[in-house]
């Protein structure tokens, strides 16, 4: 290994030994860009490393709030503001119970390079709290999202600090923290939230962009190796935003979605329909154990889709980070699979990343491929800086030239430095970090 690169690596295992998720999105991407590193020894001079690692600001807070039935909770709030050098922070908040701040430096981390390849002028952020939406009424999330953006309205801003959705944080839960920023600032300041509702500045689109934007990417991937969508057999995990309408995209363009999963359990269908997978999740907020009722045809069983033997040549991870590890990377490819793409922010953990290569499986970082959601909540910036609202087409068009342009970057990358055509994990790492030194280098952000 790169003896500056080790050395980094190792001062932040012990700095940061308490944030498991973090270290390893951080050894995934350094261990990825060596050649950068190697053909510029001046970088560890200049700390680049370093400074590029450690977040630029990260916020705690608590989030006190009220249920329906009087008792007052307090859950702990975070906003980690990692890189400003290419734009305003951006990148969502995450409302599930399993959030620390270590979970949300990897999320961060990840975010400033992804943002970097979209090519659009954005930082890298997160954010999120441990309160989980799941099982509370209306009342009591507005209650929640209110009291977290009492605390959040003074760090954000449209030229400072873009939120977005992320886990547990959808439609709804954008509207209240908009309502509260918007009440407390006493200005209509559209730009400082992406994923808002149509009515008050939200972009046609958005809600499908990165899961559309994913199979925009996986398409690309196939041209570029000769494949063809055509019938491949397809497992999409998750069934939330991103899984959704990865899987309705995958439908449009021939792929044929068998099996879905959510937190508890998976559904198999050869005919799978994917609008009552829409009534149980967008509207029910249910889980997938109804779906062979209400279809008519499928079955569930309970555990991961990734401990089943299901035949698919396409597997599209689109829930939540390390849901494949070596074990099942390796039952997924015994059964079939050439080509795995992350919706989701580092579903497969390192070892399987390392099993795909071992078996030149064709594989697509989330990066790289989840990058339309960021994207296109960019565009949604755009539009409210212009006041106007583009069409769905023409935001569905500029989506899919900028996942063609960032699978571009890839294929330079690959070129520049002599890799092998399928290692996008390097070619994504390298193209987005690449950007981000340059502009910290000619800002002399030290
Ligand atoms: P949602 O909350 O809409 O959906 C998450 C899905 O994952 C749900 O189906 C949920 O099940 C399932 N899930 C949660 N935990 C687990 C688990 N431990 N095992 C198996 N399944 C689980 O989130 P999104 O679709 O917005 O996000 C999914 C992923 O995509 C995340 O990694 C996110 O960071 C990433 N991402 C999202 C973007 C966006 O635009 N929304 C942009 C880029 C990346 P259940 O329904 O039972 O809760």
């Amino acid at each position: 290994m790169n003896s500056y690169i080790e050395k980094v690596l190792n001062e932040f295992k012990v700095k940061d030994a308490s944030q498991p998720e973090f270290l390893q999105a951080l050894e995934e991407v350094l261990t990825s860009v060596e050649v950068i590193f190697d053909r510029h020894p001046e970088y560890e001079k200049m700390a680049i490393l370093e400074r590029l690692c450690e977040p630029e600001r990260i916020i705690t807070f608590k989030v006190p709030w009220m249920d329906d039935e009087g008792q007052v909770h307090v859950n702990r709030g975070y906003r980690v503001q990692y890189s400003s050098v290419l734009g305003p922070y951006k990148g969502g908040i995450r409302l599930h119970p399993s959030v620390t701040m270590g979970m949300l430096k990897f999320l961060g981390f990840e975010q400033i390079f992804k943002n970097a390849l979209t090519t659009l002028p954005i930082g890298g952020g997160k954010g999120g709290s441990d309160f989980d939406p799941k099982g509370k009424s209306d009342t009591e999330v507005m209650r929640f999202c209110q009291s977290f953006m009492t605390e959040l309205y003074r760090h954000i801003g449209p030229d400072v600090d873009v939120p977005a959705g992320d886990m547990g944080t959808g439609a709804r839960e954008i509207g209240y923290f908009y309502g509260q920023y918007r009440r407390i600032k006493g200005v209509s300041e559209r730009g400082v939230l992406t994923g808002k509702g149509l009515s008050y500045g939200g972009s046609l689109a958005r809600k499908q962009a990165t899961g559309y934007g994913l199979v925009y990417f996986v398409l690309e991937m196939m041209k570029k190796h000769g494949m063809t969508p055509e019938g491949k057999r397809t497992i999409v995990s998750g069934s939330g935003n991103v899984a959704i309408y990865a899987a309705e995209k995958a439908m449009q363009n021939d792929l044929k979605v068998i099996a879905m999963s959510d937190s508890k359990g998976y559904i198999v269908d050869e005919n799978l329909c994917l609008d009552t997978v829409k009534t149980i999740k967008e509207i029910n907020r249910g889980s997938l154990c109804d779906y062979p009722a209400l279809a008519g045809h499928g079955t569930y069983h309970e555990g991961s889709v990734y401990d089943a033997e299901l035949n698919a040549e396409v597997v599209l991870p689109c829930a939540t980070q390390n849901e494949i590890n070596k074990e099942r990377a390796e039952r997924i490819i015994r059964n079939g699979c050439v080509l795995v793409a992350e919706g989701a922010n580092m579903p497969s953990d390192n070892e399987a990343i390392h099993v795909y290569r071992e078996k030149d499986i064709l594989f697509a970082p989330g990066k790289a491929a989840n990058a339309g959601g960021v994207a296109t909540s960019a565009l949604e910036m755009s539009q409210n800086s212009m006041r106007l609202s583009w069409t769905f087409e023409e935001v569905d068009e500029k989506l899919k030239g900028i996942m063609k342009a960032i699978h571009a970057q890839c294929e330079d990358a690959m070129n520049q430095y002599d890799l092998d055509s399928r290692n996008y994990v390097a070619a994504a790492n390298i193209a987005g970090m690449q950007k981000v030194i340059d502009a910290m280098i000619v800002q002399g952000d030290y």
